[in-house]
């Protein structure tokens, strides 16, 4: 019986460990309050991500439209479960005309990559900076009303390109947001 107890608490106790090294691990990614380092330590993630999104759609980097093998992951256009070689993407895309036009937008990893946010504490940098909701949601360019829900954590995740925007429009009030997205 005390064996038993003992193994249970050295698994518990080793659990424990891992865990707060991982945590250690997180902090340490890269230095918070470096503001290149932050959009650098970002961009590396996003690739990490693209890469692992490109395993598990097409882990044999076979185009399925023009079957060539194509190894650069930046040549990959991804559209929700789809991806396709870069050169597929825009051919498709002149002979489709206005339709696929419209579809441009949602084309691409910006589509399926989202940034989670937290709303208060969007809020609480806004009006630390004093800047009131409507000229923040001014700066964004989206409406007040998509401000107020975001504040009140009504928006739960934010594409790529706004996220992008977030972090530029606080950079630009001087404020650091590496808690935020
Ligand atoms: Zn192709």
């Amino acid at each position: 019986m005390v064996n038993e107890y003992r193994k249970e608490k050295q698994a518990l106790e080793g659990l424990e460990q891992a865990e707060a090294a991982k945590k250690r691990k997180d902090e340490q990614v890269c230095d918070w309050s470096n503001a290149e380092e932050v959009s650098l330590y970002r961009a590396e993630k996003r690739l990490a991500e693209r890469e692992l999104l490109l395993d598990s759609i097409v882990p044999t980097r076979v185009c399925p439209n023009c079957k060539r093998m194509i190894w650069l992951d930046s040549s990959w256009v991804v559209d929700k479960r789809l991806a396709v070689c870069k050169s597929c993407s825009s051919l498709s895309r002149r002979r489709g005309g206005e339709e696929e036009k419209e579809r441009r937008g949602s084309i691409g990893l910006k589509a399926s990559v989202r940034f989670e946010i937290d709303g208060w504490k969007v809020r609480s940098l806004r009006e630390r900076v004093g800047v009131g909701a409507n000229s923040f949601a001014q700066k964004m360019g989206y409406s007040r009303s998509y401000q107020w829900q975001l504040e009140n954590n009504k928006v739960k995740s934010l594409s790529l390109e706004l996220a992008e925007k977030f972090i530029s429009v606080f950079e630009e009030l001087g404020v650091e947001i590496s808690d935020i997205i």
